[in-house]
């Protein structure tokens, strides 16, 4: 029996593995052209190449991001190894320069994976006082001349804001290109493809599917070459998302400027509430004038808000009280906000920094919130209640 079309208004979920190709001629045409284009080809052939239900999630993306490609992927990582593997060139390939404060499953890839078992020539850049500082990395590209500057928008879980606008100068000036990982600041922020940036990533996981139920990761672009590489890696390593993932993300991203503008406004209420707090040591929010990159973010973002993440640490005279205090405080709010170690959520969620990251943060009162879409009075309500009983 042949598919039936239907009156209905939305992107089937199409569970085909292998889609019909008739004779010969249209599968040898099919075959020739796969490549070319992620949505172009109006013939798919095999659902680990291309899906209809997935070039569909990609089309939302592809306008959230005024791009002219996007290619989802199973996972943020698996959309990391897709945009990285795609400038590995055997022997040929030039350094690889990744900022240091970065998610830290990407660490672990790139010292696990493109290290020890790939064998690249991998560097790192560190800022200095929470900020980068541009002349330093200047010389660090003009000598290293990397193949491409890995970095994101918004650090985790110090929140540091790139200049993305000044380090593309740079980059390009030297003939590097700019991946971005993009998954904290969302295309509601700020669009760094607008900024010469070659890249952008997401894990779709976050902030795009907002409902902590699918994981995915995307990359996007203008570059045609660039798609045609990664439409090739993705395909032959098996990196494809699935369609019901991919249907159950396009859904859910219908209101992702509605949950992610009001996360980020609940997120600087709280963290200008948290900064008057005195049993709180230090909030870093870029929205607040103390953070060592609030101007850029002021700057990056136009004053739309500064993303939905908050870190905080409690004071305490020694680590045993710091520790007490936050320990404390996670029980006393864990009816409302659980600890679950993601982010995006719907509701505000929260991780200790120190179990995390026990050597890069080891501030033993610190906690990163991801800040959800609530109502912000009750979200202030429990904060505030547990803090008042620590
Ligand atoms: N990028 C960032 C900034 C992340 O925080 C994460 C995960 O937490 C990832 C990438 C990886 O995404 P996923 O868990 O969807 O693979």
């Amino acid at each position: 029996m042949k598919r039936k079309e239907v009156n209905s208004s939305r992107m089937p979920v199409y569970r085909d593995a292998g889609f019909e190709l008739y004779d010969a001629k249209t599968t040898a045409e099919a075959f020739k052209k796969e490549t070319e284009h992620s949505r172009e080809p109006d013939i798919y052939i095999y659902s680990r190449y291309r899906n209809p239900t997935v070039v569909s999630a990609e089309e939302e993306i592809m306008k959230l991001e005024s791009c002219e490609w996007a290619l989802l992927t199973q996972s943020g990582m698996s959309a990391i190894d897709t945009a990285l593997s795609i400038f590995q060139h055997g022997k040929d390939t030039r350094p690889w320069l990744f900022f240091t404060e970065i998610y830290g499953g990407t660490i672990s890839f790139i010292e696990s994976v493109l290290k020890s078992r790939r064998g690249l020539d991998i560097q790192y850049f560190t800022p200095d006082n929470g900020k980068y500082d541009p002349d330093k990395l200047e010389k660090t590209i003009s000598v290293l001349r990397p193949e491409f500057v890995y970095i994101e928008s918004i650090s985790n879980p110090m929140l540091i804001v790139a200049d993305v606008t000044e380090l593309a100068r740079i980059a390009k000036k030297h003939g590097s290109k700019v991946i971005i990982d993009n998954t904290f600041a969302t295309p509601w922020l700020y669009k760094p493809l607008d900024q010469g940036v070659d890249i952008v990533i997401h894990s779709a996981t976050k902030y795009f599917s907002g409902h902590g139920n699918l994981t995915a990761g995307v990359i996007c672009g203008n570059d045609r070459k660039i798609m045609q590489s990664a439409i090739e890696y993705r395909k032959f390593v098996g990196h494809m998302l699935s369609p019901d993932d991919a249907y159950r993300l396009q859904t859910q991203m219908q209101s992702f400027e509605l949950r992610f503008s009001r996360q980020c406004s609940n997120a600087l209420k709280l963290a200008e509430y948290l900064n008057k707090v005195p049993l709180i040591k230090k909030v870093w929010f870029p929205g607040l004038k103390s953070h060592s990159t609030h101007n850029i973010a002021e700057k990056l973002f136009s004053g739309k808000g500064f993303g939905a993440m908050i870190t905080f640490d409690f004071v305490g005279k020694n680590e045993t009280e710091k520790r007490g205090r936050r320990d404390k405080f996670i029980k006393l709010v864990s009816e409302k906000i659980k600890l679950i170690p993601t982010l995006g959520d719907p509701h505000t969620i929260l991780m200790p920094v120190e179990a995390v990251w026990p050597t890069k943060y080891p501030e033993p009162g610190m906690i990163r919130l991801s800040v959800g879409f609530e109502e912000y009075a009750e979200l202030e309500g429990t904060v505030g209640t547990a803090i008042k009983s620590l």
